[in-house]
């Protein structure tokens, strides 16, 4: 029989250490993970790589991973985000065991397990007003005053607690706390509060007028799911003593947490907060607007969940912060792109070549779609035409040094068609370049040339809108400073719109289809495109793109 943890490929860090030791000792003979997203905003590049921890782990290691909503604030949540994060989930390639779980759910129980600390005199119900918090909780050098509240009578807790739930007392008069230790060099230790007044109600769980607090509401919904081994981010280290308190004063299922770095990504915002911010201000085009780090954004710009999962995998998991570049992301979907996207022509900015031998064209070239995989990626037919669109930039009448393109009198190949010969240039009266007559000579002439080109039949070319995204932010932390305000740094550059002429195939591409624009870079076909009206996003330039 081989063992659980089989799976030599997956990779190997310290949380792949931690769960197959625990395997080996015989701890857990199964492991279960879980996927806690909170569903008050979209998921974001940072949640992918939770995503892939929780979900990877435990495939690795032949066991299941849940997917379970962290619903306990219905002031800031919505079901919407809840069928978003779903969506965002699967697109990512991963699939939850069993139903989608809700830490609502587990309310009725929670709040058994809280009278049953209580009874045990280890909560209480504390009246001190919030102003007051700060004082009795001290500061970690010194120890905390105790609630004047710590040592009434459970019989008096339990009495609150209940009226608590019945809704008799107004928002944050009164909150349940544990009683652990006042003096602890951890703040989260002194006396934490467990539940909270709050006057809303929730989409799954109507009726309550109490919601459990984060540190308390986790350990026992993993241990209801028999989660054993429950990962998440570094903040959630000094809350681990918590965890272990809950589970052993709860006598429950011994779950254990261990911590991993966040994923910090450069040039853009990642806390939900801000996001829903340039959502409400309109400084994007929405949750999914193709600059956005979200997973919604990233899936309309084009990006492949394939790459997104090889970025994961590429930053890998440790125990340090640090900042990632967006350009590994780049690095990360070039790679993907490079094997999958179709190639197709399209230019942008139009530079007309009248070809002065008509009968010597063909209708029509064969092109194949994608040259890293010739066979698989099969080809079209290109129309061609005595009217075409070059790049203006490809062509110089007094070229700068090195240039090997077209200049007067020289040649220059036509990607999949044949050869172009500049005969002459036209120019406005302003000496300008306004076009340039050619003789074209089929592949079999075998000319010798320094460059290929891209060029469109002009007739038979579309114009679309091509939407040329970059950073959202002008600098790498634009959070990193205080005292000012994140936005001053909103790069007001991050979406260009241009228009370009391109090639027949690609006017009929569906939403979502992924090309190559040779020598441009990779576009995607973006949701708004209509019928007659294409527009594209850029996804990434091409490595070496000027
Ligand atoms: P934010 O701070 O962006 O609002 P959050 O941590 O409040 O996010 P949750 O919905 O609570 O969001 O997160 C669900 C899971 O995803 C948690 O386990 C959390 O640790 C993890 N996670 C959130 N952000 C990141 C990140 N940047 N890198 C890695 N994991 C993350
Ligand atoms: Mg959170």
């Amino acid at each position: 029989m081989t063992s659980p943890a089989s799976d030599s490929s997956a990779p190997r860090h310290f949380l792949r250490e931690w769960i197959d030791s625990d395997l080996a000792s015989g701890r857990v003979s199964r492991v279960v993970t879980r996927f806690p997203p909170e569903p008050n905003g979209y998921l974001h590049i940072g949640h992918a790589k939770a995503v892939c921890v929780d979900f990877g782990m435990a495939a690795a290691c032949g066991g299941e991973c849940h997917l379970r909503m962290d619903d306990t604030n219905p002031v800031k949540e919505d079901p919407a985000y809840t069928r978003a994060i779903q969506e965002d989930v699967r697109w990512l390639g991963f699939e939850w065991a069993g139903p989608l779980r809700r830490a609502s759910d587990y309310f009725e129980t929670m709040y058994g397990l809280a009278e049953k600390l209580i009874r045990a005199g280890k909560a209480y119900v504390c009246e001190l007003p919030q102003e007051e918090w700060k004082n009795y909780r001290g500061v970690p050098t010194a120890p905390g005053r105790p609630s004047p509240y710590r040592d009434r009578p459970a019989e008096e807790s339990l009495d609150l607690f209940h009226r608590m739930r019945a809704g008799e007392f107004p928002d944050g008069s009164k909150v349940l706390r544990a009683k652990l230790d006042m003096a602890s060099p951890n703040l989260h230790l002194r006396d934490p509060v467990l539940y909270r007044i709050l006057h809303a109600e929730h989409p799954n769980a109507p009726g309550w007028n109490v919601y459990p607090m984060y540190d308390f509401a986790h350990p026992i919904e993993d241990a209801i799911e028999g989660v054993t081994h429950s990962m998440c981010t570094l903040e959630f280290e000094v809350h681990r003593p918590l965890y272990d308190w809950v589970i052993r004063e709860c006598g429950l299922f011994e779950s254990r947490q261990r911590e991993f770095a966040r994923l910090e990504l450069a040039y853009t915002v990642m806390s939900k907060r801000r996001l829903l911010e340039m959502v409400s201000l309109g400084l994007v085009r929405g949750w999914d607007d193709p600059r956005m780090p979200t997973l919604a954004g990233l899936r309309r710009r084009g990006v492949p969940p394939e790459a997104i999962r090889a970025f994961c995998e590429a930053i890998g998991v440790t125990k340090y912060d640090s900042l990632t570049d967006p350009a590994l992301l780049d690095h990360c979907i070039r790679d993907v792109l490079n094997r999958t996207a179709p190639r197709a022509m399209a230019v942008f900015d139009p530079l007309p070549v009248r070809l002065e031998n008509p009968e010597d064209l063909p209708a029509a070239v064969r092109a194949v779609n994608n040259p890293e995989d010739p066979e698989g990626g099969g080809s079209r037919d290109v129309p061609f035409a005595a009217d075409l669109f070059i790049e203006r930039e490809d062509f110089a009448e007094i070229p700068p040094p090195k240039f090997k393109r077209l200049v007067p009198g020289g040649n220059v190949r036509l990607r999949h068609a044949g050869f172009l010969t500049c005969t002459a240039v036209e120019k406005d009266a302003a000496g300008r370049v306004t076009g340039l007559v050619g003789r074209f000579s089929p592949m079999e002439a075998a000319v010798k040339v320094k460059a290929t080109i891209h060029w469109v039949a002009r007739e038979s070319a579309q114009k679309a809108e091509v939407r040329l995204y970059d950073r959202l932010f002008t600098v790498p932390e634009p959070c990193a400073d205080k005292e000012r305000d994140y936005k001053e740094f909103f790069n007001k550059d991050s979406e260009k719109i241009v228009s370009a002429w391109i090639e027949p195939s690609l006017a009929a591409a569906e939403p979502g289809g992924r090309f190559q624009f040779e020598r441009i870079g990779y576009f995607s076909v973006d949701k708004d495109a209509k019928p007659g009206a294409p527009v594209f996003n850029r996804i990434a330039t091409l490595k070496d793109s000027k």
